[in-house]
């Protein structure tokens, strides 16, 4: 199907892209790599007279390694899958990045629009949650940062407002930490049934140190498991203490049955799936290995 008729717009800098959402408002949207706003609009599930594409603004395509991690929205999934310095920075990062869709939708699809399109599925809202991410939102009214568990407001709804843009997400220095993004699928190269962010780091006393863990398509949003985090720091990853920690995550869930299965199956998987995963980064922290 062909999309409802729109006027096209290419601002080449935010100046130019700031004065046409504030003469449109709620009647444009920002096009990124179109990979889930296109179908959209080919599906016919949205129409919106006013399409901005904001791939020829340069300032929103950067990646800066000086301070911390800092990623422009408009970067690639694929550049950062294989970008050395976010791998060198934040492997989780780059790892849940690999396993988002196939090759085609990564090397269209960008970090900004992942994050922006807050779909529970999408891959990337849960890995800013557990890396404490914060996003830098700018409009013609001035530029604000926000935390990214203030961002993610509900299924598809962020906290940027029709007149702003994503233009930054600022992501700290995660060298010494061990991540993985865990990712269950019924299709490899589709969207999770569900997922976990895992991103860790561990004293000299080989006890876990700090401890982000997000969750995907468990809830109508990405969620922070903020309480399993807490338990977690200062002690060691023994069965009862994960059996402990997942009766707290328990409580950041909120499924149903479904055609990926009933919630019992899928708390049986995601139990193991959690347990194993804590295990799996903490012993690549104790080995060295990262
Ligand atoms: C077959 C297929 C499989 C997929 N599988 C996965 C998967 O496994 N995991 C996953 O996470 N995703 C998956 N996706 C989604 C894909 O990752 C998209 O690329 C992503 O959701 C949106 O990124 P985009 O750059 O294409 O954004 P667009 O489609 O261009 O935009 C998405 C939304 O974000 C808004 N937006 C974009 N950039 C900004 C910005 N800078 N500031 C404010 N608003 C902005 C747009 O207005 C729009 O509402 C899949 C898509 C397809 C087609």
């Amino acid at each position: 199907m062909y999309p409802d008729k729109f006027e096209y717009f290419a601002p080449e800098d935010i100046e130019s892209l700031e004065k046409l959402l504030d003469k449109f408002q709620d009647d444009a949207k920002i096009l990124a790599g179109g990979q889930s706003l296109i179908p959209l609009l080919k599906l016919r599930f949205t129409s919106i007279p006013n399409i901005i594409d904001i791939a020829n603004i340069k300032e929103l395509n950067f990646i800066d390694g000086s301070d911390g991690l800092k990623i422009g929205p408009m970067v690639r999934t694929a550049e950062v899958a294989r970008n050395r310095l976010i791998k060198q920075k934040c492997n989780l990062l780059s790892d849940a990045a690999s396993k988002i869709a196939d090759p085609q939708v990564r090397n269209m699809g960008t970090i900004g629009g992942d994050v922006c399109e807050a779909d529970p599925r999408n891959d990337m809202p849960a890995v800013m949650l557990a890396l404490n991410a914060e996003f830098e939102i700018t409009g013609s009214s001035g530029i604000r940062t926000v935390k990214a568990t203030d961002f993610f407001k509900d299924a598809y709804t962020t906290d940027v407002r029709p007149n702003e843009i994503l233009t930054k997400i600022i992501i700290g220095d995660y060298s010494k930490y061990y991540g993985k993004y865990f990712k269950f699928t019924t299709l490899s190269s589709d969207f999770p049934v569900f997922a976990i962010a895992v991103n860790m780091s561990v004293g000299n006393d080989k006890t876990i140190n700090d401890l982000g863990i997000g969750l995907t398509n468990l809830n109508t949003t990405a969620v922070k498991a903020v309480d399993v985090e807490e338990f977690l720091k200062g002690k060691k990853p023994d069965d009862n203490t994960l059996e402990s920690a997942f009766k707290k995550l328990e409580s950041y869930i909120d499924i149903e049955d479904d055609v990926n299965g009933t919630k019992d199956h899928k708390m049986e998987i995601l139990n193991e799936m959690f347990k194993n995963g804590i295990k799996e980064v903490y012993g690549v922290l104790n080995d060295g290995k990262h």
